[in-house]
Protein backbone atom coordinates (compact mmCIF):
# COMPACT_ATOMS: atom_id res chain seq x y z
CA UNK A 1 0.00 0.00 0.00
CA UNK A 2 1.06 3.45 -0.85
CA UNK A 3 3.02 5.07 2.40
CA UNK A 4 3.75 8.76 2.54
CA UNK A 5 6.76 10.42 3.81
CA UNK A 6 7.08 12.20 7.21
CA UNK A 7 4.04 14.71 7.45
CA UNK A 8 4.77 18.27 5.89
CA UNK A 9 6.61 20.15 8.52
CA UNK A 10 5.66 23.01 10.53
CA UNK A 11 5.94 26.43 9.20
CA UNK A 12 7.80 28.72 11.98
CA UNK A 13 4.49 30.96 12.08
CA UNK A 14 2.29 27.69 12.41
CA UNK A 15 4.37 26.82 15.55
CA UNK A 16 3.83 29.59 17.69
CA UNK A 17 5.21 33.30 18.08
CA UNK A 18 8.79 33.84 19.04
CA UNK A 19 9.69 34.90 22.44
CA UNK A 20 8.35 38.80 22.13
CA UNK A 21 11.78 39.25 23.86
CA UNK A 22 15.14 38.36 23.30
CA UNK A 23 16.89 36.12 26.50
CA UNK A 24 13.01 34.90 27.64
CA UNK A 25 12.00 31.37 27.94
CA UNK A 26 9.58 30.00 25.76
CA UNK A 27 8.94 27.07 28.13
CA UNK A 28 9.13 26.26 31.45
CA UNK A 29 9.03 28.16 34.94
CA UNK A 30 12.02 29.16 35.37
CA UNK A 31 13.27 31.26 32.52
CA UNK A 32 16.18 32.57 32.38
CA UNK A 33 15.13 35.61 33.41
CA UNK A 34 13.29 34.85 36.85
CA UNK A 35 17.03 32.78 37.22
CA UNK A 36 18.73 35.79 37.03
CA UNK A 37 16.46 37.69 39.35
CA UNK A 38 16.81 35.28 41.96
CA UNK A 39 20.62 35.21 41.80
CA UNK A 40 20.28 39.43 42.02
CA UNK A 41 18.36 39.35 45.41
CA UNK A 42 21.26 37.58 47.39
CA UNK A 43 23.96 39.91 45.65
CA UNK A 44 21.63 42.84 46.73
CA UNK A 45 21.86 41.71 50.59
CA UNK A 46 25.26 40.73 50.64
CA UNK A 47 26.38 43.98 49.54
CA UNK A 48 25.62 45.26 53.32
CA UNK A 49 28.88 44.09 53.59
CA UNK A 50 30.34 47.35 51.88
CA UNK A 51 27.47 49.78 53.92
CA UNK A 52 29.13 48.23 56.98
CA UNK A 53 32.10 49.23 55.92
CA UNK A 54 31.42 52.41 54.30
CA UNK A 55 29.25 53.83 57.56
CA UNK A 56 29.76 50.98 60.06
CA UNK A 57 26.57 48.01 60.93
CA UNK A 58 22.67 49.99 61.37
CA UNK A 59 19.61 49.01 60.93
CA UNK A 60 18.24 51.57 58.47
CA UNK A 61 21.02 50.11 55.51
CA UNK A 62 20.01 46.61 56.82
CA UNK A 63 16.58 47.51 56.22
CA UNK A 64 16.74 49.00 53.16
CA UNK A 65 18.78 46.01 51.50
CA UNK A 66 15.80 43.66 52.82
CA UNK A 67 13.45 45.65 51.05
CA UNK A 68 15.66 45.94 47.81
CA UNK A 69 16.29 42.18 48.03
CA UNK A 70 12.38 41.14 48.51
CA UNK A 71 11.18 43.49 46.02
CA UNK A 72 13.73 41.36 43.39
CA UNK A 73 12.63 38.01 44.64
CA UNK A 74 8.45 39.46 44.34
CA UNK A 75 9.39 40.23 41.08
CA UNK A 76 10.79 37.01 39.98
CA UNK A 77 7.76 35.18 41.79
CA UNK A 78 5.15 37.06 39.80
CA UNK A 79 6.98 37.73 36.49
CA UNK A 80 4.70 35.87 33.88
CA UNK A 81 7.90 35.04 31.34
CA UNK A 82 6.32 34.16 28.21
CA UNK A 83 3.88 37.83 28.19
CA UNK A 84 6.20 40.37 27.18
CA UNK A 85 3.95 43.06 28.89
CA UNK A 86 4.72 41.12 32.35
CA UNK A 87 8.30 41.98 31.68
CA UNK A 88 8.66 45.21 30.97
CA UNK A 89 6.09 46.08 33.62
CA UNK A 90 8.58 44.07 36.07
CA UNK A 91 11.60 45.72 34.70
CA UNK A 92 10.56 49.11 35.40
CA UNK A 93 8.93 48.29 39.06
CA UNK A 94 12.76 46.84 39.43
CA UNK A 95 14.44 49.73 37.67
CA UNK A 96 12.02 52.06 40.13
CA UNK A 97 12.95 50.37 43.55
CA UNK A 98 16.41 49.65 43.09
CA UNK A 99 16.72 53.51 42.71
CA UNK A 100 14.76 54.59 45.13
CA UNK A 101 16.46 51.93 47.39
CA UNK A 102 19.91 53.36 46.87
CA UNK A 103 18.79 57.11 47.08
CA UNK A 104 17.77 55.91 50.27
CA UNK A 105 21.09 54.48 50.73
CA UNK A 106 22.98 57.69 49.55
CA UNK A 107 20.47 59.50 52.23
CA UNK A 108 21.57 57.45 55.21
CA UNK A 109 25.20 56.80 54.01
CA UNK A 110 25.39 61.08 54.66
CA UNK A 111 23.68 62.57 51.05
CA UNK A 112 25.76 64.25 49.08
CA UNK A 113 28.63 64.12 51.46
CA UNK A 114 28.45 60.25 52.01
CA UNK A 115 30.40 57.77 49.86
CA UNK A 116 27.61 56.19 47.74
CA UNK A 117 26.99 60.08 46.47
CA UNK A 118 29.57 59.70 43.86
CA UNK A 119 27.99 56.15 42.75
CA UNK A 120 24.62 58.30 41.39
CA UNK A 121 25.72 58.17 37.83
CA UNK A 122 26.68 54.01 38.20
CA UNK A 123 23.15 52.96 39.05
CA UNK A 124 21.59 53.78 35.50
CA UNK A 125 24.46 52.07 33.95
CA UNK A 126 24.17 49.17 35.99
CA UNK A 127 20.87 48.45 34.69
CA UNK A 128 21.46 48.93 31.52
CA UNK A 129 23.78 45.91 31.88
CA UNK A 130 21.00 43.60 33.76
CA UNK A 131 18.13 45.07 31.31
CA UNK A 132 20.01 46.17 28.38
CA UNK A 133 16.53 45.49 26.55
CA UNK A 134 14.87 47.72 28.43
CA UNK A 135 16.00 51.32 27.65
CA UNK A 136 12.36 53.01 29.25
CA UNK A 137 13.51 51.39 32.76
CA UNK A 138 16.53 53.01 32.34
CA UNK A 139 15.38 56.58 31.71
CA UNK A 140 12.84 56.79 34.78
CA UNK A 141 16.04 55.27 36.99
CA UNK A 142 18.20 58.39 35.47
CA UNK A 143 15.04 60.86 35.99
CA UNK A 144 15.13 59.15 39.61
CA UNK A 145 18.84 59.85 40.52
CA UNK A 146 19.35 63.26 38.81
CA UNK A 147 16.80 64.73 40.34
CA UNK A 148 17.77 63.27 43.82
CA UNK A 149 21.37 64.32 43.11
CA UNK A 150 20.39 67.64 42.15
CA UNK A 151 18.07 67.83 45.05
CA UNK A 152 20.47 67.08 48.14
CA UNK A 153 23.17 68.88 46.58
CA UNK A 154 20.48 72.05 46.69
CA UNK A 155 19.30 71.01 50.45
CA UNK A 156 23.07 71.23 51.30
CA UNK A 157 23.28 74.60 49.92
CA UNK A 158 25.72 74.09 47.14
CA UNK A 159 26.42 76.06 44.25
CA UNK A 160 24.07 76.11 40.85
CA UNK A 161 27.03 75.17 38.93
CA UNK A 162 27.73 71.74 40.92
CA UNK A 163 23.78 70.82 40.63
CA UNK A 164 23.88 71.11 37.07
CA UNK A 165 27.35 69.34 36.63
CA UNK A 166 26.05 66.29 39.03
CA UNK A 167 22.81 66.54 37.09
CA UNK A 168 24.57 66.78 33.54
CA UNK A 169 27.05 63.71 34.12
CA UNK A 170 23.95 61.29 35.47
CA UNK A 171 21.98 62.61 32.11
CA UNK A 172 24.68 62.10 29.95
CA UNK A 173 25.66 58.42 31.88
CA UNK A 174 21.72 57.65 31.86
CA UNK A 175 21.42 58.65 27.80
CA UNK A 176 24.27 56.50 26.56
CA UNK A 177 23.23 53.73 28.86
CA UNK A 178 19.55 54.29 27.25
CA UNK A 179 20.79 54.43 23.68
CA UNK A 180 23.15 51.61 23.81
CA UNK A 181 20.27 49.35 25.18
CA UNK A 182 18.06 50.20 22.35
CA UNK A 183 20.89 49.24 19.42
CA UNK A 184 21.46 45.97 21.37
CA UNK A 185 17.71 45.63 21.23
CA UNK A 186 17.89 46.58 17.41
CA UNK A 187 20.60 44.07 16.63
CA UNK A 188 19.61 41.16 18.95
CA UNK A 189 15.52 41.46 16.89
CA UNK A 190 17.63 41.58 13.88
CA UNK A 191 19.44 38.47 14.61
CA UNK A 192 15.99 36.76 15.47
CA UNK A 193 14.34 38.13 11.97
CA UNK A 194 17.20 36.60 10.47
CA UNK A 195 16.58 33.32 12.11
CA UNK A 196 12.81 33.39 11.92
CA UNK A 197 13.58 33.52 8.29
CA UNK A 198 16.19 31.15 7.67
CA UNK A 199 13.52 28.95 9.79
CA UNK A 200 10.86 29.67 7.03
CA UNK A 201 12.94 29.21 4.14
CA UNK A 202 14.47 25.73 5.74
CA UNK A 203 11.00 24.65 6.54
CA UNK A 204 9.47 25.63 2.95
CA UNK A 205 12.00 23.67 1.09
CA UNK A 206 11.55 20.49 2.78
CA UNK A 207 7.52 20.88 2.57
CA UNK A 208 8.03 21.71 -1.06
CA UNK A 209 10.26 18.30 -1.04
CA UNK A 210 7.77 16.18 0.63
CA UNK A 211 5.18 17.60 -1.61
CA UNK A 212 6.91 16.21 -5.09
CA UNK A 213 7.29 12.93 -3.26
CA UNK A 214 3.83 12.93 -1.93
CA UNK A 215 2.67 13.31 -5.50
CA UNK A 216 5.19 10.75 -7.10
CA UNK A 217 4.07 8.39 -4.56
CA UNK A 218 0.40 9.02 -5.65
CA UNK A 219 1.52 8.55 -9.24
CA UNK A 220 2.86 5.06 -8.32
CA UNK A 221 0.15 3.98 -6.10
CA UNK A 222 -2.06 4.71 -9.73
CA UNK A 223 0.62 2.54 -11.52
CA UNK A 224 0.00 0.09 -8.98
CA UNK A 225 -3.66 -0.32 -9.16
CA UNK A 226 -3.35 -0.55 -13.16
CA UNK A 227 -0.74 -3.56 -12.36
CA UNK A 228 -3.29 -6.42 -13.06
CA UNK A 229 -4.40 -5.15 -15.54
CA UNK A 230 -0.23 -4.25 -17.04
CA UNK A 231 0.61 -8.19 -15.90
CA UNK A 232 -2.69 -9.35 -18.31
CA UNK A 233 -1.33 -6.94 -20.86
CA UNK A 234 1.83 -7.63 -21.11
CA UNK A 235 1.09 -11.75 -21.03
CA UNK A 236 -0.79 -11.96 -24.34
CA UNK A 237 2.44 -10.66 -26.78
CA UNK A 238 4.12 -12.50 -24.18
CA UNK A 239 2.87 -15.50 -24.35
CA UNK A 240 2.52 -15.49 -28.59
CA UNK A 241 5.99 -14.46 -28.50
CA UNK A 242 6.81 -17.70 -26.56
CA UNK A 243 4.57 -19.90 -29.01
CA UNK A 244 6.13 -18.28 -32.19
CA UNK A 245 9.70 -19.13 -30.81
CA UNK A 246 8.66 -22.80 -29.89
CA UNK A 247 7.52 -22.84 -33.39
CA UNK A 248 10.72 -21.95 -34.95
CA UNK A 249 12.95 -23.82 -32.92
CA UNK A 250 10.81 -26.98 -33.97
CA UNK A 251 11.01 -26.04 -37.42
CA UNK A 252 14.43 -24.45 -37.93
CA UNK A 253 15.93 -28.03 -36.48
CA UNK A 254 13.58 -30.64 -37.50
CA UNK A 255 14.46 -32.63 -40.60
CA UNK A 256 11.57 -32.31 -42.79
CA UNK A 257 11.50 -28.72 -42.66
CA UNK A 258 8.47 -27.76 -44.87
CA UNK A 259 8.07 -23.68 -43.37
CA UNK A 260 7.62 -21.78 -46.45
CA UNK A 261 10.17 -18.31 -46.65
CA UNK A 262 6.84 -16.36 -46.45
CA UNK A 263 5.23 -18.14 -43.64
CA UNK A 264 9.27 -17.42 -41.82
CA UNK A 265 8.90 -13.75 -42.66
CA UNK A 266 4.93 -13.87 -40.78
CA UNK A 267 6.28 -15.47 -37.97
CA UNK A 268 8.96 -12.69 -37.56
CA UNK A 269 6.90 -9.66 -38.14
CA UNK A 270 4.05 -11.06 -35.34
CA UNK A 271 6.99 -11.44 -33.12
CA UNK A 272 7.93 -8.00 -33.50
CA UNK A 273 4.89 -6.97 -32.97
CA UNK A 274 4.49 -8.79 -30.10
CA UNK A 275 7.81 -7.18 -28.33
CA UNK A 276 7.16 -3.92 -29.64
CA UNK A 277 4.09 -3.61 -27.64
CA UNK A 278 5.65 -4.75 -24.56
CA UNK A 279 7.93 -1.92 -24.84
CA UNK A 280 5.57 0.78 -25.58
CA UNK A 281 3.37 -0.28 -22.30
CA UNK A 282 6.52 -0.11 -20.51
CA UNK A 283 7.20 3.16 -22.16
CA UNK A 284 4.08 4.34 -20.71
CA UNK A 285 4.46 3.19 -17.44
CA UNK A 286 8.10 4.55 -17.12
CA UNK A 287 7.22 8.31 -18.32
CA UNK A 288 4.12 8.25 -15.72
CA UNK A 289 6.52 6.73 -12.98
CA UNK A 290 9.64 10.41 -13.60
CA UNK A 291 8.96 12.65 -11.21
CA UNK A 292 10.52 16.03 -12.89
CA UNK A 293 9.05 19.21 -11.26
CA UNK A 294 8.07 20.55 -14.73
CA UNK A 295 6.87 24.44 -15.89
CA UNK A 296 3.41 24.69 -17.55
CA UNK A 297 4.03 24.63 -20.87
CA UNK A 298 0.62 25.07 -23.59
CA UNK A 299 -0.48 21.42 -24.33
CA UNK A 300 -2.67 20.17 -27.36
CA UNK A 301 -5.30 18.65 -24.76
CA UNK A 302 -6.18 15.57 -27.60
CA UNK A 303 -2.31 14.62 -27.09
CA UNK A 304 -2.82 14.48 -22.90
CA UNK A 305 -6.08 12.77 -23.42
CA UNK A 306 -4.66 10.30 -25.59
CA UNK A 307 -1.40 9.69 -23.47
CA UNK A 308 -3.90 9.24 -20.58
CA UNK A 309 -5.92 6.73 -22.69
CA UNK A 310 -3.15 4.30 -23.67
CA UNK A 311 -2.93 3.45 -20.40
CA UNK A 312 -6.63 3.71 -18.87
CA UNK A 313 -7.28 1.47 -21.86
CA UNK A 314 -5.49 -1.70 -19.83
CA UNK A 315 -7.90 -1.21 -17.03
CA UNK A 316 -11.21 0.02 -19.34
CA UNK A 317 -11.10 -2.39 -22.01
CA UNK A 318 -12.56 -5.36 -20.32
CA UNK A 319 -14.22 -2.88 -17.95
CA UNK A 320 -16.61 -0.67 -20.38
CA UNK A 321 -16.57 1.37 -23.74
CA UNK A 322 -14.53 4.26 -23.79
CA UNK A 323 -15.33 7.27 -25.83
CA UNK A 324 -12.90 9.90 -26.48
CA UNK A 325 -14.61 13.47 -28.13
CA UNK A 326 -12.15 16.01 -28.25
CA UNK A 327 -12.61 18.50 -31.42
CA UNK A 328 -9.20 19.02 -33.09
CA UNK A 329 -9.91 22.36 -33.08
CA UNK A 330 -9.99 22.80 -29.06
CA UNK A 331 -7.58 25.60 -28.28
CA UNK A 332 -4.00 24.44 -26.31
CA UNK A 333 -4.37 24.64 -22.74
CA UNK A 334 -1.87 25.87 -20.29
CA UNK A 335 -0.59 22.68 -18.45
CA UNK A 336 2.56 20.62 -17.30
CA UNK A 337 1.59 17.45 -20.10
CA UNK A 338 2.30 14.38 -17.54
CA UNK A 339 0.64 15.80 -14.53
CA UNK A 340 -2.46 16.63 -16.88
CA UNK A 341 -2.55 13.06 -18.46
CA UNK A 342 -1.95 11.41 -14.79
CA UNK A 343 -4.54 13.44 -13.55
CA UNK A 344 -7.04 12.01 -16.33
CA UNK A 345 -5.65 8.61 -15.57
CA UNK A 346 -6.56 9.09 -12.00
CA UNK A 347 -10.36 9.76 -13.43
CA UNK A 348 -10.24 6.96 -16.03
CA UNK A 349 -9.06 4.57 -13.56
CA UNK A 350 -12.05 5.58 -10.52
CA UNK A 351 -14.64 5.17 -13.08
CA UNK A 352 -13.25 1.76 -14.08
CA UNK A 353 -13.96 0.79 -10.11
CA UNK A 354 -17.44 2.20 -9.90
CA UNK A 355 -17.91 0.79 -13.68
CA UNK A 356 -16.46 -2.86 -12.30
CA UNK A 357 -19.67 -4.59 -10.12
CA UNK A 358 -21.84 -3.35 -13.20
CA UNK A 359 -20.44 -5.67 -16.32
CA UNK A 360 -19.34 -4.38 -19.29
CA UNK A 361 -22.34 -4.93 -21.22
CA UNK A 362 -23.47 -1.04 -21.07
CA UNK A 363 -21.11 0.56 -19.15
CA UNK A 364 -19.62 3.31 -20.96
CA UNK A 365 -16.86 5.80 -19.64
CA UNK A 366 -16.92 8.97 -22.00
CA UNK A 367 -13.84 12.21 -22.63
CA UNK A 368 -15.66 15.32 -24.04
CA UNK A 369 -13.60 18.47 -24.89
CA UNK A 370 -15.18 21.93 -25.17
CA UNK A 371 -14.15 25.02 -25.49
CA UNK A 372 -16.23 27.86 -23.18
CA UNK A 373 -15.39 31.24 -23.88
CA UNK A 374 -11.88 31.58 -22.87
CA UNK A 375 -12.13 28.05 -20.62
CA UNK A 376 -11.13 24.79 -22.21
CA UNK A 377 -13.84 22.39 -20.45
CA UNK A 378 -12.95 18.64 -20.38
CA UNK A 379 -15.43 16.10 -18.89
CA UNK A 380 -14.84 12.69 -17.60
CA UNK A 381 -18.45 11.20 -17.22
CA UNK A 382 -19.31 7.26 -16.59
CA UNK A 383 -22.77 5.57 -16.33
CA UNK A 384 -21.98 3.55 -13.01
CA UNK A 385 -23.45 3.85 -9.92
CA UNK A 386 -22.95 8.13 -8.85
CA UNK A 387 -21.61 9.66 -5.96
CA UNK A 388 -23.81 8.55 -3.05
CA UNK A 389 -24.78 11.96 -1.27
CA UNK A 390 -22.89 11.29 1.42
CA UNK A 391 -19.64 10.74 -0.30
CA UNK A 392 -19.73 14.08 -2.81
CA UNK A 393 -19.01 16.27 -0.11
CA UNK A 394 -15.93 14.77 0.68
CA UNK A 395 -14.45 13.46 -2.41
CA UNK A 396 -11.73 15.75 -2.16
CA UNK A 397 -10.84 15.12 1.48
CA UNK A 398 -7.03 13.79 1.62
CA UNK A 399 -7.51 9.92 2.39
CA UNK A 400 -10.92 9.75 2.06
CA UNK A 401 -11.90 6.41 0.00
CA UNK A 402 -14.59 3.87 0.06
CA UNK A 403 -12.53 1.24 -1.55
CA UNK A 404 -10.56 -1.39 0.14
CA UNK A 405 -6.91 -1.00 1.31
CA UNK A 406 -5.43 -2.97 -1.82
CA UNK A 407 -7.35 -0.84 -4.21
CA UNK A 408 -7.81 2.50 -2.86
CA UNK A 409 -5.46 5.14 -1.35
CA UNK A 410 -7.88 8.26 -0.94
CA UNK A 411 -5.30 10.70 -2.21
CA UNK A 412 -6.42 10.47 -5.83
CA UNK A 413 -9.10 13.22 -6.24
CA UNK A 414 -7.57 15.05 -3.64
CA UNK A 415 -4.11 15.40 -5.10
CA UNK A 416 -6.15 15.90 -8.64
CA UNK A 417 -7.23 18.72 -7.73
CA UNK A 418 -4.12 19.89 -6.32
CA UNK A 419 -2.61 19.21 -9.97
CA UNK A 420 -5.28 20.97 -11.65
CA UNK A 421 -5.03 24.19 -9.33
CA UNK A 422 -1.70 24.17 -9.61
CA UNK A 423 -2.37 25.18 -13.74
CA UNK A 424 -4.58 27.86 -12.86
CA UNK A 425 -7.58 25.04 -13.16
CA UNK A 426 -10.42 23.56 -11.91
CA UNK A 427 -11.85 20.38 -10.94
CA UNK A 428 -15.44 20.37 -9.57
CA UNK A 429 -17.46 16.47 -9.65
CA UNK A 430 -21.18 16.04 -9.33
CA UNK A 431 -23.90 13.41 -10.13
CA UNK A 432 -25.19 13.02 -14.29
CA UNK A 433 -28.50 13.75 -14.01
CA UNK A 434 -28.82 10.57 -16.19
CA UNK A 435 -26.82 8.56 -13.67
CA UNK A 436 -23.38 8.10 -13.23
CA UNK A 437 -20.44 10.53 -12.02
CA UNK A 438 -19.03 13.47 -14.24
CA UNK A 439 -15.52 15.38 -13.11
CA UNK A 440 -15.07 18.78 -14.51
CA UNK A 441 -11.98 20.16 -15.54
CA UNK A 442 -11.78 24.00 -16.57
CA UNK A 443 -8.40 25.33 -17.95
CA UNK A 444 -7.69 29.00 -18.96
CA UNK A 445 -6.95 28.53 -22.72
CA UNK A 446 -3.34 28.92 -23.33
CA UNK A 447 -1.64 32.23 -24.60
CA UNK A 448 -0.75 31.84 -27.83
CA UNK A 449 -4.09 30.77 -28.42
CA UNK A 450 -5.95 33.72 -26.81
CA UNK A 451 -3.73 35.73 -28.75
CA UNK A 452 -4.45 34.29 -32.04
CA UNK A 453 -8.24 34.87 -31.27
P1 LIG B 1 -9.37 6.25 -4.20
O1 LIG B 1 -9.64 6.02 -5.65
O2 LIG B 1 -8.02 5.79 -3.79
O3 LIG B 1 -10.44 5.75 -3.29
P2 LIG B 1 -9.92 8.98 -4.84
O4 LIG B 1 -9.61 10.25 -4.13
O5 LIG B 1 -9.49 8.87 -6.25
O6 LIG B 1 -9.31 7.82 -3.96
O7 LIG B 1 -11.50 8.74 -4.78
C1 LIG B 1 -12.19 8.93 -3.57
C2 LIG B 1 -13.53 8.24 -3.64
O8 LIG B 1 -14.36 8.88 -4.59
C3 LIG B 1 -13.49 6.81 -4.10
O9 LIG B 1 -13.17 5.95 -3.02
C4 LIG B 1 -14.90 6.59 -4.60
O10 LIG B 1 -15.78 6.30 -3.54
C5 LIG B 1 -15.29 7.96 -5.11
N1 LIG B 1 -15.24 8.02 -6.59
C6 LIG B 1 -14.25 8.53 -7.34
N2 LIG B 1 -14.56 8.45 -8.66
C7 LIG B 1 -15.78 7.91 -8.74
C8 LIG B 1 -16.67 7.57 -9.83
N3 LIG B 1 -16.33 7.79 -11.11
N4 LIG B 1 -17.88 7.02 -9.51
C9 LIG B 1 -18.21 6.80 -8.22
N5 LIG B 1 -17.43 7.09 -7.16
C10 LIG B 1 -16.23 7.63 -7.40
Amino acid sequence: MLSLDVPPPKLPEQAGPLPATPGVAASGRWGPRRKMLLWLSPAVLSQYALDVLAMGPGLEALVIRAVWALSVVLSALRMDEHSASSQRLHTAFQCTMGSLCFIALVLVSGSCDGVYFQFFPCLPLLLCLVYPQDSLSVTISGALCSASAAGMLWMAGRPVSQLLLWGGIIVTVTFVGAYGASEFRKVQRAENEGRLERARREALESLAISERRRAHSEKLATIGQLAASVMHEINNPVAFIGANLDYLEREVLSERREISREELAEVFRETRAGVERVRQIIGDLRGFSRMDAEEPTECAVADVVSDAVRIARLRLRHVARLEVDIPEELPPVLAVRRRLAQVLLNLLVNAGDALEARGHEGSEVRIIGRCEGARVVLRVEDNGPGFPPHVLPRLFETFFTTKGPEKGTGLGLALSRELVEQCGGTLVAENREEGGARLRLEFPVGSTARAAS
